[in-house]
């Protein structure tokens, strides 16, 4: 009869980081999150080898206490929420305090961070196996890098998946533009093997948004959409959709936020896709990108693990909602109108 016993901290986050880490782009999206949620206003992105040698984000957000270096490698540990009820309205991308314990667990890992006042700035190292990581002065603005070497080099058959540098850039780069659509206030910066990729300003009007949509999306994109702002009964959507002559043989241009975070939700596809379903040809796919916003009460982003879905409380009205808003948008544009000019 086989003993049971415990797993060990080691084992237990690497298991776990089998559900978040998948490749270079799954890390990429907690630094960011975690970086937009200390309220950065600059994160800069610096990718060596499609991100298997190295990830860097560095940001200028609230940073860590020198005495939560280790902690924020330690699997649930997070600052974020203190009781169940605080599900119930969370504001933050994360909550679940597993990423950085996973992602170090499979990776060599160092996190410097100083505070806002702070002579001083302190870094944790880690090297996969380590539990215990050693805190040591450093050099850092107000503001956190997290650096992420040899992705999976202590699990060799999790680093069999990964592909080409280049797939897997491309995917990274898919996150960073999801991510920078979500955010116009913030400036990203991207570089890849010493190369710039995007290099995005924080917005602050809206004609300099519409110009980061067309940096991410294509300037087509901006100049064959509709630019729509509509609100009812506590929810908000507003963004841009593509004219039906802007469609594309694939859903690749297609970006739905609830309350700031990116999703794919089956009632949002189906109420998009019925909106749409007049004007578009079979096989066509609408181009849009939607901004929702609603009480955080009413929508539950404790589903799955890398949060992509949601549920709604009323998920009739959201439905209806997102239907006869677009229904509307996209029968006003009369065939034979031009679309409103970009900016
Ligand atoms: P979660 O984001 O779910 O809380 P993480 O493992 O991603 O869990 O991060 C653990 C904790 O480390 C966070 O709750 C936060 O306090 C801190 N942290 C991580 N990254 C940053 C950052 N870039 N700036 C400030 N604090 C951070
Ligand atoms: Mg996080």
């Amino acid at each position: 009869m086989p003993k049971i016993h415990l797993l060990s901290p080691r084992l237990a986050n690497q298991i776990a980081a089998g559900e978040v880490v998948e490749r270079p782009a799954s890390v990429i999206k907690e630094l960011l999150e975690n970086s937009l949620d200390a309220g950065a206003t600059r994160i800069d992105i610096d990718v060596e080898e499609g991100g298997v040698k190295l990830l860097r984000v560095r940001d200028d957000g609230c940073g860590i206490d020198p005495d939560d270096l280790p902690l924020a490698l330690s699997r649930h540990a997070t600052s974020k929420i203190v009781e169940l009820d605080d599900l119930e309205r969370v504001a933050t991308l994360g909550f679940r305090g597993e990423a950085l314990a996973s992602v170090s667990s499979v990776s060599r890992l160092t996190l410097t961070s100083a505070i806002e006042g702070a002579e001083q700035a302190w870094q944790v190292e880690t090297e996969g196996r380590d539990m215990q990581p050693r805190v040591q002065p450093a050099a850092h603005p107000r503001g956190t890098t997290v650096e992420v070497r040899d992705l999976f080099f202590n699990t060799p058959a999790r680093r069999k998946f990964l592909r080409t540098e280049k797939t897997e850039f491309s995917h990274l780069e898919e996150v960073v533009k999801r991510l920078a659509l979500s955010r116009f206030d913030v400036a990203f910066n991207l570089r890849h093997n010493g190369k710039p990729v995007l290099a995005l300003r924080a917005a602050q009007s809206e004609a300099e948004a519409r110009r980061r949509v067309a940096s991410v999306c294509g300037p087509a994109f901006v100049e064959q959409s509709l630019q729509i702002d509509s609100e009812r009964g506590g929810l908000r959507l507003w963004g841009w959709v593509g004219l039906p002559t802007f469609s594309r043989s694939q859903a690749d241009l297609q970006y739905f936020y609830v309350n700031g975070r990116l999703i794919r939700d089956k009632l949002v596809a189906h109420a998009v896709r019925q909106a749409y379903r007049d004007v578009l040809y079979n096989g066509r796919h609408p181009t849009f990108v939607l901004f929702m916003e609603l009480d955080p009460a009413v929508v539950d982003v404790n589903v799955h693990p890398t949060k992509h879905e949601v549920r709604f409380r009323d998920s009739r009205m959201v439905h209806d909602f997102l239907f006869s808003t677009l229904h509307r948008a996209l029968a006003e544009q009369r065939p034979g109108d031009s679309p409103a000019p970009a900016q």
